[in-house]
C-alpha cells in the first residue's frame, strides 16, 4: 500500500518503522526533520508538508500530540486534506476527541476522502514489538479496508471496530482516564501502607491477592518500584492533555465526574513540578517527595 506518516515522536517513529518492514511503501513527515533520519535510512521518502505527504497516498497515518496540532495538519496552510486523492483514507491515531475529526471529515466527505480515528494504548514498547491495542471509529467497511495496515502496528487480537466515527477516541480517553485514576489511587495506598509500617512487598502481595488488585499493581507499577522509573515515553503535557480532554467530555456529556476532576489536578501539579517533558508517572513521585517515602521494592537476595 501507498502510505504516508506523520508524527514520528516517541510512537509514530516505531509505529511507522513497522510499517515499512510490513512492505509498504512510505513517506513522511514531522515538524522536525531529524526524526526521521532513521526511517529515511530505511527506505522511506521524505515530504516537506502534509500536503505533499499526502499526494497520491492511499492511507495517511497522523500520530500527532492532540487536537490542536491535528487541526493543523488536516486543515492549516499546505494542509493534508488539500493534498489527498478521493478514495484514500485518513487514520487518525493520535489520542484526540471527536469534533476535531468531524470538522474534518465535514471537509473530507465531498472529496471522497474516508476517515477513521483509531487511538491505540500500549506504551512505546507496543509501538516497537507492533503489538499495540487499537480502537477504531467509523464506517466498517474502511475499517475493514485499512485492517491489514492497522495489523502491522497491532496485535490482531486486539484491534477493535469500536463504532461510529469518535469511538475510537472515546473509548481511549476512557482507558487513559481509568489508569490515571489506578496510579494515583495506588500511589495512595502504597504510601499509607508503607509509612503505616508495613513492607512495602507484603503490602504489594496481600493487594494482589484481594478483591482491589489491578493490573497497574501487578505490572505497570514496577517501574517506579524496581527501576524508580517514571516513563518518560509518554510525556506529563499528553497525560494533562488526554485528562482535559477526558474531563471536557464528561462535561458534554452531562455526567459529574469529581474523581476524575481530582486526578487532573493531581497530574497538574505534576506537571508544574517535573515539567511537561517529566514521565507520566510522576504524580507517585509527588506523594513520595511531599512525604519523603521512597516506593522502592528491595532486589531479590541471591
Ligand atoms: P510525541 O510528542 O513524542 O510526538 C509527537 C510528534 O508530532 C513529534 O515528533 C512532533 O514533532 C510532531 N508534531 C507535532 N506537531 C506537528 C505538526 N503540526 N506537524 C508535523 N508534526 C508535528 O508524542 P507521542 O508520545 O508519540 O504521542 C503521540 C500521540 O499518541 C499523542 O496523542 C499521545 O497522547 C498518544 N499516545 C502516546 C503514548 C505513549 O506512550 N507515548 C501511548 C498511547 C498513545
Amino acid at each position: 500500500m501507498r502510505v504516508a506518516f506523520i508524527g514520528l515522536g516517541h510512537m509514530g517513529a516505531p509505529m511507522s518503522r513497522n510499517i515499512l518492514a510490513a512492505g509498504h511503501d512510505l513517506v513522511v513527515h514531522d515538524l522536525r526533520r531529524d526524526a526521521a533520519a532513521g526511517l529515511l535510512a530505511d527506505g522511506a521518502a521524505w515530504a516537506d508538508s502534509p500536503r505533499e505527504a499526502g499526494a497520491g497516498r492511499e492511507a495517511v497515518i497522523t500520530m500527532l500530540p492532540g487536537p490542536s496540532a491535528v487541526t493543523e495538519v488536516l486543515l492549516g496552510g499546505g494542509g493534508l486534506l488539500a493534498g489527498m486523492a478521493p478514495g484514500a483514507v485518513w487514520i487518525d491515531m493520535s489520542t484526540s476527541v471527536p469534533a476535531v475529526a468531524d470538522r474534518v471529515r465535514a471537509q473530507a466527505a465531498p472529496l471522497g476522502i474516508e476517515v477513521l480515528d483509531a487511538p491505540v494504548s500500549g506504551m512505546v514498547t507496543g509501538a516497537r514489538d507492533g503489538t499495540l491495542q487499537i480502537f477504531v471509529g467509523g464506517d466498517a467497511g474502511t475499517f475493514a479496508a485499512a485492517r491489514p495496515l492497522l495489523e502491522a502496528m497491532g496485535d490482531p487480537a486486539r484491534i477493535v471496530h469500536a463504532g461510529p466515527h469518535g469511538a475510537g477516541y472515546t473509548v481511549k480517553l476512557m482507558i487513559n482516564l481509568l489508569w490515571f485514576a489506578h496510579l494515583t489511587a495506588s500511589a495512595e495506598v502504597l504510601t499509607v501502607g508503607t509509612r503505616a509500617g508495613v513492607d512495602l512487598a507484603t503490602l504489594r502481595r496481600c493487594l494482589l491477592a484481594s478483591p482491589a488488585a489491578s493490573h497497574f499493581l501487578d505490572r505497570d507499577v514496577l517501574s517506579v518500584l524496581e527501576h524508580g522509573d517514571y516513563d518518560e515515553g509518554f510525556a506529563l503535557a499528553l497525560a494533562c492533555k488526554d485528562l482535559g480532554l477526558a474531563v471536557d467530555l464528561a462535561r458534554e456529556s452531562g455526567v459529574p465526574v469529581p474523581v476524575s476532576a481530582v486526578v487532573e489536578q493531581i497530574y497538574r501539579q505534576a506537571r508544574a513540578r517535573y515539567g511537561d517533558a517529566g514521565g507520566e508517572m510522576l504524580p507517585v513521585k509527588l506523594l513520595e517527595d511531599l512525604t519523603g517515602t521512597p516506593l522502592r521494592l528491595s532486589p531479590p537476595q541471591e
